[in-house]
C-alpha cells in the first residue's frame, strides 16, 4: 500500500467527515500525519478535538466538505492530500495552527490564492492553513491606504481601491493570490509606473513561528519588514496588507495588437528596442502562442498605458507599426475589467509547467533561440512570455527589500498546458530542453514562478540579501516551520 493510499485509508477510517460534531467523537483513533522532515507525526482524537474548539473557523479533514478544494491549487498536476487543513476565520486562528503545527513539529502550507506553480501551499501529510476566508480590503481614501486580509486575491483589491480612484500594482490575474503574489514580488501592468506589490507595502500583519502576532512596518520590527518584502512566505503568516495607493483615471488605454508570428523575430526585435525607449506609464508584453485546438499561432503585445490619455496615441503608435497587425483591440478601457481579462472561466483547469528566469538585455542570439526552439503541443498550448519590468522597478535598491533583482528589465517565461488526464512528460521534458537554450541568457529568476531544483540556486538568487535573511530565519523560524517557499534555510539546517 503506497504512503498516500495509507494516509487516506487511516484518515477516512478513523475520523473521517470527523470535524463537523459527532463525527469526531465517533472516531476510534488517531490519524497520522507527517513532519517537515518527512517524519510520522500521530495526531491522537483528544488533540484534534481541542484544536477544532479553539478555533472559529474550521477543521477540515479527507472526506469532510470543502477538505478537496482546499488541498487542491490551480495547477492540477499536483495532487496531495494535507493531513489536516485549518480554515482561520482570522488572525487568532492562524497563531492556533501555527503554534499547534509547531508543537507537533508537523510540515506546514500555507495558501492563499492556490496559484503556486510547484504547489507549495498544498503537502502531503501535513497541516494546510488554508485563508480562503480571510477576505476582503478595506480602502481609506483620506490616507490612500488598503488594508487587506491575508487570504485576498487580487480582485478583491483592485475592485476596492479602484471604486475610490485609487490603485496599487497587482498581477495581472485576477483570481491569484495577494499574499504569495506580494510577498514573493508581485509584477503587473503598473508595476514599472508604482513598483511591484511589494514595494507598495506600508505595513504586515503576521503570525511568526513561535505563534505570535506581530505589526512589521518601517518603524515596528524593520527587519522583518525587510525581510518580508522578497522573503515570500519565510516568516510566517501574513495575516493582514497594508497598501500605499495612488490616484489613477479608471479608465486606461489598453488592449492587444495581434501579429502573424511569421516576422517573429524581427517584432521581437523591434520590442526589445521599444520596452528600452518607453515612458513607464506604458507596460508592454509579449505573448508568442503556438496554435492549440485548431486556433492558429501568433505573437501579441498586450500594452497598457496609464498615463495622460492625450499622450496615449503618441506612445502606442510605434507598436502599432511592428507590421501589419491582423487584429487590434487597443482602446480605452476599465482597468478592473482588465484586470480579469486574462481570467480563465474555470481555474481549475488542467496541469501546466514552466520556465522563467530574469534577463537584463534582450539580444539578437536570445531572440534567435526563443523562436528557433519554440513548439507546438496541440495538446493544449505553448506560450512564450515576455514580461517587462523595469521602470520604478529598477529604481529601488537590490539591498532595499528583500527582493534583490532589481536590475532586470524583462521576464522571459516559457509555459506549457495541457488537459486535465493528458500524459504531462512529452510537454515538461520538451519544455526543460528548450528553456536550456534560453536559461543562459539569464540572471537570476522570479522566486514566484521558480521551482528552485537546487537550493544552491535559491541561495545565489538571493544575492547579497541572503545573509541578512538567513538571519531572520534564525530570528523568527530556527526550526524552518515555513519551509513550503523559496526557503531561506536557518543555521541549524
Ligand atoms: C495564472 C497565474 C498568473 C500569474 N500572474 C502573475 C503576475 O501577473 N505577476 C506576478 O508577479 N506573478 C504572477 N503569477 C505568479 C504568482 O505571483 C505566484 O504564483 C504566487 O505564489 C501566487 O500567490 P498565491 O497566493 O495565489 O499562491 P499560493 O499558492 O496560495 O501561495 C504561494 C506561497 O505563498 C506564500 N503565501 C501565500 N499567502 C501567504 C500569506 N498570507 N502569508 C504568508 N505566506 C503566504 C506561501 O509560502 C505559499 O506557499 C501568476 C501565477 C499564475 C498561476
Amino acid at each position: 500500500m503506497n504512503r498516500r493510499h495509507f494516509l487516506g485509508s487511516t484518515l477516512s477510517a478513523a475520523v473521517a467527515a470527523g470535524m463537523p460534531g459527532t463525527a469526531l467523537a465517533n472516531a476510534s483513533s488517531s490519524i497520522v500525519g507527517r513532519s517537515g522532515n518527512g517524519d510520522e507525526v500521530t495526531l491522537e482524537k483528544s488533540v484534534l478535538k481541542e484544536l477544532k474548539s479553539a478555533l472559529r473557523g474550521q477543521l477540515l479533514l479527507s472526506g469532510n466538505d470543502g477538505y478537496d478544494d482546499a488541498r487542491r491549487v490551480l495547477n492540477r498536476s499536483i495532487d496531495k492530500y494535507p493531513a489536516l487543513i485549518v480554515r482561520p476565520s482570522g488572525a487568532a486562528d492562524v497563531a492556533t495552527a501555527v503554534t499547534f503545527a509547531k508543537e507537533r513539529n508537523l510540515l506546514v502550507a500555507v495558501k492563499c490564492g492556490g496559484h503556486s506553480f510547484s504547489g507549495k501551499s498544498t503537502c502531503d501529510g501535513g497541516l494546510q492553513i488554508d485563508l480562503s476566508m480571510m477576505r476582503g480590503a478595506r480602502v481609506d481614501r483620506n490616507s490612500q491606504r488598503a488594508h487587506v486580509s491575508g487570504g485576498s486575491l487580487l480582485g478583491d483589491l483592485d475592485h476596492e481601491s479602484m471604486a475610490q480612484g485609487l490603485v496599487t500594482t497587482a498581477g495581472t490575474v485576477s483570481h491569484t493570490g495577494v499574499g504569495g503574489l506580494t510577498l514573493g514580488g508581485g509584477f503587473g501592468r503598473l508595476a514599472r509606473n508604482y513598483g511591484l506589490s511589494l514595494d507598495n507595502i506600508k505595513s504586515v500583519d503576521i503570525v511568526t513561528a513561535d505563534g505570535v502576532l506581530r505589526r512589521a512596518s518601517a518603524d515596528e520590527n524593520p527587519d522583518l519588514f525587510w525581510g518580508v518584502r522578497g522573503g515570500g512566505g519565510n516568516f510566517g503568516v501574513v495575516t493582514s496588507f497594508e497598501f500605499g495607493l495612488h490616484e489613477m483615471d479608471r479608465t486606461v488605454i489598453g488592449g492587444d495588437i495581434v501579429f502573424s508570428p511569421d516576422r517573429a523575430k524581427q517584432i521581437m526585435r523591434d520590442y526589445a528596442d521599444y520596452t528600452q525607449e518607453a515612458p513607464d506609464e506604458l507596460s508592454m508584453d509579449l505573448i508568442l502562442a503556438a496554435p492549440a485546438n485548431g486556433e492558429p499561432g501568433a505573437l501579441v503585445i498586450h500594452a497598457v498605458y496609464s498615463g495622460q490619455h492625450a499622450n496615449a496615441d503618441k506612445f502606442i503608435a510605434p507598436l502599432e507599426k511592428f507590421g501589419t497587425p491582423i487584429a487590434n483591440t487597443i482602446g480605452p478601457v476599465d482597468y478592473v475589467a482588465l484586470q480579469k481579462s486574462y481570467d480563465n472561466s474555470d481555474p481549475r483547469h488542467g496541469g501546466d509547467y514552466l520556465k522563467s528566469g530574469f534577463v537584463t538585455e534582450i539580444s539578437d542570439a536570445q531572440i534567435n533561440s526563443i523562436v528557433d526552439g519554440f513548439e507546438a503541443h496541440p495538446d493544449r498550448s505553448t506560450m512564450f512570455f515576455y514580461g517587462q519590468s523595469g521602470g520604478a522597478i529598477n529604481r529601488v535598491a537590490e539591498n532595499a527589500t528583500a527582493f534583490p533583482n532589481r536590475d532586470a528589465i524583462n521576464t522571459p517565461t516559457v509555459v506549457v498546458s495541457w488537459n486535465a488526464g493528458a500524459d504531462p512528460e512529452p510537454h515538461v521534458r520538451y519544455i526543460r530542453s528548450y528553456w536550456e537554450t534560453i536559461e543562459k541568457f539569464t540572471d537570476g529568476f522570479y522566486t514566484n514562478t521558480g521551482d528552485f531544483e537546487t537550493q544552491a540556486s535559491l541561495n545565489s538568487n538571493y544575492r547579497g540579501n541572503l545573509d541578512r535573511l538567513v538571519k531572520l530565519k534564525d530570528q523568527y523560524d530556527p526550526s524552518n516551520l515555513f519551509r513550503l517557499n523559496a526557503n531561506v534555510r536557518p543555521s541549524a539546517g
